[in-house]
Parts: structure tokens; sequence; C-alpha cells
């Protein structure tokens, strides 16, 4: 069985790749990562340091080029999950599209089996680790495919997202930050307020991302009843949301609910 990390570039998947470089946990096979092309310009410095730490570490380190999201999502309506006026959010389809099914490809490839038609790589071929602290428990789910069994070594080992930071403290490590696309829906009020504070570029680059969107063109079509998108759950443009007000709201709320409220819940993002 080969190994193989999903590389999600937040804090807890990181992790895991520096732990098996420095022989705390199993060695890999191979790292990989998704770019779609719209992270934090703090993930791709992340991306930077840590392609090179694993690297020079010897370690197989790939990063694919899935697409532009901030296009292709929008004008080929992979649908990113907008929510709608009645508090809905579309379906997210964003996740399978520019991350699980490219990152499988690459891995049937791989592993000499072409990548979407028979034959199949054998059941279990693959053990594919994917960053999830103990906190996060119910975000736990089967790969979907044969071939890909999922681990969880955080949660197995009982790791907290906290004592991963502490870890790259005691490393002297950069610690990564929740990695996730400047326009994801699912950003947590107190992390767009991070935004607007301090990367207003990116803050602005999501307005401007919002206000394109308003109008969903598949409304027009069969299949469709949402009629206005917006990247604020609560129906309004995000330029005009008080993030202060709603991130004091969401200290409110416990943990296990907000978790649920996360993106990508293939682990491929905010890991
Ligand atoms: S971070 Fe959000 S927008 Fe980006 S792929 Fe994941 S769910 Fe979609």
């Amino acid at each position: 069985m080969r190994r193989v990390l999903s590389w999600g570039l937040g804090l807890q998947s990181t992790i895991l790749a520096v732990m098996s470089a420095r022989g705390e946990l199993a060695p890999l096979d191979l790292i990989i990562t998704a770019d779609l092309g719209l992270e934090r310009q703090a993930t791709y410095d992340i991306l930077e340091f840590y392609t090179d730490w694993l690297r020079k570490h010897g370690q197989n380190v790939v990063v694919l080029n899935t697409g532009d999201i901030e296009k292709q999502g929008a004008d080929a309506h992979v649908h990113i999950p907008f929510f709608t006026e009645t508090g809905a959010s579309l379906r997210r389809q964003c996740t399978g599209h520019f991350k699980i099914r490219p990152i499988r490809r690459y891995i049937r490839k791989w592993l000499g089996y072409p990548p979407s038609k028979p034959p199949h790589p054998p059941q279990n071929s693959v053990e594919q680790w994917l960053g999830f602290s103990v906190d996060e428990y119910q975000r736990m789910k089967p790969s979907g495919v044969k071939f890909i069994v999922n681990r969880y070594p955080l949660i197995e080992k009982r790791i907290a997202r906290w004592e991963c930071a502490q870890y790259f403290e005691k490393h002297d490590l950069p610690i990564p930050d929740e990695s996730s696309c400047i326009i994801c829906p699912f950003h947590r009020a107190s992390t767009w307020q991070h935004m607007k504070e301090s990367q207003f570029g990116e803050f602005e680059i999501a307005c401007q991302f919002d206000e394109r969107n308003r109008h969903n063109p598949l409304a027009e079509r069969d299949g469709s009843t949402a009629d206005k998108l917006y990247l604020w759950r609560n129906a309004i443009p995000l330029r005009d949301v008080d993030f202060v007000s709603e991130s004091e709201r969401e200290k409110h709320i416990d943990t296990v609910q907000l978790n649920m409220f996360m993106p990508c819940e293939s682990g491929y993002c905010f890991v």
C-alpha cells in the first residue's frame, strides 16, 4: 500500500508532512496539493516555504494546477457554495471539481492506471492521510473510491489544533493559517474581518467577485430557483456586512457547530 498526504496547506495537514519528514510518523510516498489560483498570499508563502523545506528533507511533493476558481467557478458554473436569499447554499461542486477529482486522477496515473477508465487500481492501494485534528472528528468520512482508504493520524493520536501550533513554535517553523480560497462563502465572520483589516486587497477581490456573481444565470434555466447569490450567508453584500458584530455572535456558537460549517468536506481545504 502506498501512503499519500492530501496536503491542504493549512496547519493540520502541514504538520503531518513535517512529522513524517522528521521521522515522527510513517514515511509518505507522495505529498500532493491542488492550487486553484486564488489562495491567500499567506497560504502561497506557506506553500513556497514548505515545498522547499519538504523537498530538502527528501519528500516527494507535487503541486497540481487544477484551474482558476475565480474564472471557471463562475463562468463554467462550477458551483461555489454561494448563499441564496433563502439562507440555503448552492450545492458545493468546487471541492470535487478543483481538488478531489484532479488529485484522484493524478494518484491513479501515478499508480500506473488510466485516469478514469478500467482497469481500476486494486482495493486499498493507497492510504490517504487527511489533516483533521481531534476537535474536527465529525468531518471524517470514507474516500468515496475503493482504491483509496482515508486515514486521520492526528485524530488517531488525539492531537488538537492548538497542539499543532505549539509544535511549529517548538521547532521554529512558520505556523500555517487556515487555507482556503479568498472567495470561499464558508469563511467565518472573524476570517472576513481579519482579511478586511489586514489584507484589504484580498477582501476587495472577494467583494468584486461577490458583486459580479450576484445574478445567477442558471436561474433562467430549468432546475434552479436561486436568483441572487451572495458570499455572505445572510444575503447581504459582502461590502456591507458588519463583521465585528457577526464575529461576536460567532463566539457563542459551539465549536462542533462551527466545524460543521467548514469548507471542503473532503478535507482538502482549510486543513
Ligand atoms: S475553499 Fe471554499 S470555495 Fe474554495 S474549493 Fe473549498 S469550498 Fe470551494
